[in-house]
């Protein structure tokens, strides 16, 4: 094989985010994998995303492609039977897509809002509901093929991964990992002949918790500090030295030189997730309106009729007021965001639920006045709309 198809992702990375298990920094495993020569990273924590817009925002600073993902846990049974007899397993979930981003959110917060039992749960019952738009990896020796592997179940293994084969829809591989340990070697051997048996693709990874080899001695403290334990205690949670790093494409091609179409799938995957998010684009919800009617004219009529009941007799000052305010805030496009709090605010009112009068800038807009959402009258307190104008205001008056 040439130096140019030796083309390898890592979709199975632990960073800082995974607390007390990963001690890669973000951005040092980043800038690892490009001087590594590889073109995307994923970001695969333990039960948790709260590291994937950190990770996003430094990978694409450094040039690489972040793979949003997360390593999720899975219940045996049913997620409410919160028993020791659950038992749990590991799966690692990719974002190919805006839905699937989405469905990782929601599972990994109903995992820990209603599965948590010592650790964020769903069950596959969840998982059949929330699959699209995500790859699954079999995970680690802690994952549901394997781990009934590794108790002989090989039947009860080829259940799981056709559960999860027909759950992700073909988007599903069998996960090979070697990190020198005996129990691997075997497993890998089931998951391989699995693989042409059920017709499920394999991908070969490093489970990665550090960025460079050397780095096991402060990971093997942080283990020990996580499971309150000191390093030089015998018998306690270990890793298998110097091998949970950032590898090489070379150093993966050689490992696994006996499943090139594993080596090869990291950069197919990695190609099928392409999620990006749009920062500063402002989401607001639309306000529901019968069909054909224009959102901006029922806030208009909303703001005429609202006028017509508050001031008496309307001068023409009032109305050149309203319209300077509603054109702005049309321009802006904050249309539907004065619908909705219209809308909440009169249900509050209806329903004697207690309001304030309006708060800060709020408080200047004759908008918000005639709409009902503050109760100031912004003309009769000469109270300005815009903050820009409240700046020159002030500038004036430190002037004169
Ligand atoms: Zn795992
Ligand atoms: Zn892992």
């Amino acid at each position: 094989m040439t130096e140019e198809t030796k083309k390898f992702v890592h979709l199975h990375v632990h960073t800082e985010y995974s607390l007390l298990d990963g001690s890669g920094k973000v951005r040092k495993l980043l800038k690892r994998a490009k001087e590594l020569g590889m073109d995307s990273l994923a970001i695969t924590d333990h039960g948790a995303m709260y590291g994937v817009v950190d990770f996003y925002k430094a990978a694409k600073e450094e040039g690489i492609k972040p793979i949003i993902g997360c390593e999720i846990y899975v219940s045996e049974k049913s997620m409410a039977i919160k028993e020791k007899n659950n038992d749990i397993y590991h799966l690692v979930l990719l974002v190919k897509n805006e839905t699937g981003y989405k469905n990782l959110m929601k599972i990994v917060s109903t995992a820990s809002i209603e599965g948590y039992y010592y650790k964020p749960r769903v069950d596959h019952e969840y998982l059949l509901k929330h699959s699209e738009g995500l790859i699954a990896l079999s995970a680690c020796l802690g994952g549901e093929v394997q781990k009934n592997i590794l108790n002989g179940n090989i039947k009860g293994a080829e259940n799981a991964a056709l559960f999860y084969k027909e759950t992700f829809k073909d988007g599903f591989y069998l996960e090979l990992q070697d990190h020198k340990l005996e129990e691997q070697l075997r497993v890998s051997e089931e998951l391989i002949k699995m693989s042409k048996k059920l017709n499920i693709p394999l991908v070969a990874t490093n489970d990665v918790h550090y960025v460079k080899k050397e780095d096991w001695k402060s990971h093997d403290v942080l283990l020990c500090i996580q499971t309150g334990k000191t390093l030089d205690e015998e018998n306690r949670m270990r890793y298998q030295s110097g091998e949970f790093y950032l590898r090489s494409p070379e150093e993966m091609y050689e490992r696994f030189n006996y499943a090139e179409e594993a080596l090869l799938n990291t950069v197919k995957i990695a190609e099928e997730c392409n999620f990006d998010y749009e920062f500063h684009v402002s989401k607001l919800p639309n306000f529901p309106l019968p069909e054909g009617q224009d959102h901006f004219e029922y806030l208009k009529q909303l703001c005429e009729k609202g006028l017509k009941k508050l001031y008496n007799p309307i001068l023409e000052e009032l109305s050149e007021r309203l319209d300077y305010e509603l054109g702005i805030i049309k321009e802006m496009g904050y249309v539907d965001y004065f619908l909705i709090v219209w809308d909440f605010i009169r249900f509050a009112n209806e329903n004697e639920i207690m309001t304030g009068p309006g708060r800060g800038s709020a408080a200047g807009s004759i908008v918000a006045y005639t709409l009902g959402i503050t109760k100031i009258d912004p003309i009769r307190y000469n109270l300005i709309f815009e903050r820009g104008d409240a700046l020159v205001k002030l500038g004036e008056l430190l002037e004169g």
